[in-house]
């Protein structure tokens, strides 16, 4: 049967369709990698023409001009626009089989980036953009699966668990609603800007398990149609409205409470200025059912739950202190982009400016260099609390003072934070010193991510409680079931 690459495939095509997947993006800089081949046969394809046997070991790619040079471990040279690696016979993924792959960037701006190897079975092709390399593992839906499931959270978590987040991570793929790479030929990366993904090199057999129990099942509403399954670590209480975070609905997303029907939490919804400080740090936080918080999955036993490059524990509540001085520093740092450069022109001084919007907004207007920071204010909380709008409002060197308007819970958490802040569901407390400026700033606050969609850490919870894959789906998406497309 002839192959059926993801942008082909549809509902209807009825097969499993192979995916590109960018483990190795120009932005990441490798202008040279080494990738360790094993003892298994290997074909080479040069520009798409095989170029016969390569040698087991250790082969050093490196960008040639507008080419990729390859040497294998005999020595042999080759030189294309397109070099690929291609099993000679498919393997049943296991953990660490495949091409491992060295100094791989992962975690792309957040805080757990860092470089790493993995290992990546199926075939791996390598171009050259700009002076950088471009590494692509292109491999069938199911094997690329397996290595997402044990990348987004650990293959030891409980197979309930697993299953749902194999089945969600299906969904989004095949709804093909996200293109983020136009510019290179990948249909996903392989971080959290789309799904992470490490090949082999965490599969475990529980893993292995989910993956074949759900083969082909996807999240689809009551028309038949694959819902865009978004999902986050820790939605902190509340599931938020896909509207407040990408500003649009989304079929079987909606705001409601991460707890069983019955829970006191209920209370919660939606969050108001009456009842966020005990939302955030009331004394039910310890003995509530709320699936994603520790008091049922506890901080203890989280890290044998999370993905190997996870750091810490869940954040269901978190708090990040600052002092004014080193605020301001991170805010001149993060918004560089708005401020005026001294004797540079700059727009009005009474207007408050708009950052940032989704998508992005070109910047047509600087303000006054921040010299000291004065206040900031959150408004526009969605049902989980999170916010779509902060107020900065700080003092110019002339000592006037100016406002900016920060939007979307995605810029919020990109400003407040030396990589990213946990999530835009916090709030505010200052110290402040006889001038009435800020001393000490302390973010107080909920939640890992978007929180819209599955809540990782609360399936976890409900797979520990012991519901199972479909009832887990249904209360993370309202009107959807689970069918197999192929
Ligand atoms: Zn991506
Ligand atoms: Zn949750």
């Amino acid at each position: 049967m002839s192959r059926c690459s993801l942008s082909e495939w549809s509902v209807g095509t009825g097969r499993e369709p192979y995916i590109r997947v960018g483990v190795v993006l120009p932005p990441d800089g490798n202008e040279r990698m080494r990738a360790d081949l094993p003892d298994r046969p290997y074909e080479l394809h040069v520009n798409g023409t095989r170029a016969g046997r390569i040698a087991a070991g250790a082969a050093e790619l490196r960008v040639d001009g507008n080419q990729v040079a390859l040497t294998d471990s005999s020595g042999a040279k080759h030189r294309g626009t397109a070099i690929r690696l291609v099993p000679v016979e498919t393997a049943q993924p296991v953990q660490g089989s495949g091409v491992r792959l060295h100094d791989v960037l992962t975690g792309r701006g957040f805080h757990w980036q860092k470089r790493v190897s993995f290992s990546l079975e199926g075939t791996l092709e390598f171009r050259a953009y700009e002076g950088r390399l471009l590494g692509i593992n292109e491999l069938g839906l199911e094997d690329y699966l397996q290595g997402v499931i044990t990348a987004e959270m650990s293959g030891l978590c409980p197979v309930e668990f697993l299953k749902t987040q194999c089945v969600v991570a299906r969904s989004w793929v095949l709804a093909h609603t996200e293109q983020k790479h136009t510019e290179w030929p990948i249909d996903r990366c392989n971080d959290d800007c789309c799904q992470r993904y490490h090949g082999t090199s965490y599969l475990t057999p529980r893993a292995t398990e989910a993956v074949l129990a759900t083969r082909g099942q996807a999240v689809v509403d009551s028309a038949g149609h694959i819902i865009d399954a978004n999902y986050s670590k820790n939605c902190g209480g509340i599931i938020e409205a896909p509207e407040h975070v990408w500003f649009t609905s989304k079929t079987g997303q909606r705001a409601a409470v991460d707890a069983p029907a019955g829970s006191t939490a209920r209370r919660f919804m939606p969050i108001s200025d009456a009842n966020f400080d005990e939302f955030l740090t009331g004394a039910w936080l310890e003995s509530t059912d709320v699936f994603c918080s520790p008091a049922v999955v506890p901080d203890c036993d989280l890290p044998r739950y999370l993905g190997s490059v996870d750091e810490g524990g869940g954040h269901f509540r978190w708090c990040v202190e600052y002092t004014r001085e080193q605020l301001e520093a991170l805010l001149r740092r993060k918004l560089a982009h708005v401020f005026a450069e001294a004797g540079e022109s700059s727009g009005p001084a009474d207007e408050p400016i708009l950052v940032a919007d989704l998508p992005p907004r070109v910047m047509d207007v600087r303000v006054p260099m921040l010299v000291k920071l004065v206040d900031l204010r959150l408004r526009q909380r969605g049902p989980s609390g999170r916010a779509s709008e902060m107020d900065i409002e700080y003092l110019d060197g002339a000592g006037r003072t100016h406002r900016i308007v920060v939007r979307s819970e995605y810029r919020i958490r990109e400003a407040l934070h030396d990589k990213f802040l946990f999530s835009s569901a916090f709030k505010v407390q200052m110290d402040r010193d006889e001038a009435g400026l800020p001393s000490r700033i302390r973010l107080v606050g909920a939640g890992w991510g978007h929180g819209a969609g599955l809540c990782q850490i609360g399936a976890l919870g409900m797979a520990l409680k012991g519901y199972a894959c479909r009832d887990i789906v249904r209360h993370y998406f309202e009107g959807v079931d689970l069918r197999a497309l192929y």
